[in-house]
């Protein structure tokens, strides 16, 4: 639409060969966030060939590209992207042209997802991850459910499993969805992945967004559009290791809830509220004790317990303001989500231009 290419066109998007970018039509971008994947990357730079030579083939003059975003890695990443970008698989052609980025430190995933969608040009977006958790095999089918259906707006994935994960990690996300569901107005079903295909205007949707604090899940609900599901079981990763361990998924997930609804704050003042009406009619009793009965006052060891109590939670309640204090402080100072340090598209200032 004319929208989107005068968006795309005011952040500067400028093609390998340097010159401005044409009006050259890409129906299919695949966004790849990728940190220290140098053992799957190839793995899934073929799969990917595969699925995108599936779709050509089912829907001729299909032109894609790969948007590959390195995310600060330490390994060999960025050298496998810009072979890729420049070499190809060294057997055959790539079926669509490479274009990365490399950032200038970690971001997150969710800062590398971004800058991956700020680049995209496609008039469908697959956003997905490199280590074939999220099957490329999937892409064919998705994007001949949008190319099938003019009404549909974006094709989701779920987990229908969670073998081959730690249980500890599975029954700490099934609370978190249980709890993400009761406290916030938009669903995010449990077993929901990051891998799906969206047209472009959901795509310019979300990167309208200009907050800081991203819990993509929460963003792809609260857009809205049309959305269907596709169930898989869950695959274990091609190589490598999880980039996730205990405490980046609890903050993970604190920030997902405190991004997503403002109900913890109102829980603080609940609990506080009770507390204080169970105080009162405590020391009413005890007065009325006193006064009636002569009940001499005791037990300074039941007092500290109250004491300690009632400070923890007023702790408890004080950290909850203050997350959301910290947010506000965080998107008041607008800093990008992303920083670009190198790539075959150069966006001048890509993150920085977004506010
Ligand atoms: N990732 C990233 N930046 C990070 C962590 C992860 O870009 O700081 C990418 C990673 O390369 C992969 C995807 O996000 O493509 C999912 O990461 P991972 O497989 O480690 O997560 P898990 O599947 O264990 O949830
Ligand atoms: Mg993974």
């Amino acid at each position: 639409t004319a929208h989107a290419s005068a968006e795309r066109e005011s952040r500067n998007i400028v093609d390998s060969a340097g010159g401005a970018c044409p009006d050259r039509q890409v129906t299919l971008s695949v966004v790849v966030p990728c940190h220290n994947e140098e053992a799957c990357l190839p793995l899934f730079l073929s799969a990917a060939a595969q699925a995108v030579r599936e779709i050509i083939v089912a829907y001729p003059g299909t032109t894609a590209e790969l948007v590959l975003v390195d995310d600060g890695s330490t390994d060999s990443t960025v050298a496998l992207l810009r072979q890729a970008a420049t070499s190809g698989d060294g057997h055959t052609a790539f079926p669509f042209v490479v274009r990365w980025l490399s950032l200038s430190r970690n971001f997150g995933k969710e800062g590398a997802l971004l800058a991956g969608l700020d680049v995209a040009q496609g008039d469908v977006v697959a956003v997905m991850d490199a280590d074939l958790q999220d099957p490329p095999s999937l892409l064919p089918r998705m994007f001949a459910m949008l190319a099938d259906d003019p009404t549909l707006d974006c094709v989701a994935t779920r987990r229908t499993t969670r073998a081959g994960e730690p249980p500890v990690r599975s029954m700490c996300a099934h609370m978190f969805y249980r709890l993400m569901n009761a406290m916030s107005p938009v669903a995010v079903p449990d077993g929901a992945r990051d891998f799906r295909m969206m047209r472009r205007r959901v795509v310019d949707a979300l990167t309208s967004l200009t907050e800081r604090n991203r819990f993509s899940k929460g963003l792809y609900a609260w857009v809205g559009f049309h959305t269907e599901w596709i169930d898989y079981p869950n695959t274990r990763r091609a190589a490598g290791k999880s980039n996730w361990n205990f405490f980046s998924l609890t903050r993970y997930a604190i920030e997902g809830l405190i991004s997503c609804s403002t109900v913890p704050l109102a829980v603080a003042s609940y609990i506080g509220l009770l507390l204080c009406a169970v105080a009162f009619g405590a020391t009413c009793f005890i007065a009325v004790r006193a006064a009636m009965f002569g009940d001499p006052v005791a037990g300074w060891p039941s007092l500290a317990c109250i004491i300690t109590f009632i400070g923890g939670l007023q702790l408890m309640c004080l950290g909850i303001i203050g997350r959301y204090l910290a947010n506000t402080y965080l998107e008041s100072k607008r800093r990008p989500n992303y920083i670009v340090r190198d790539g075959n598209i150069s966006i001048r200032d890509a993150g920085n231009t977004r506010f």
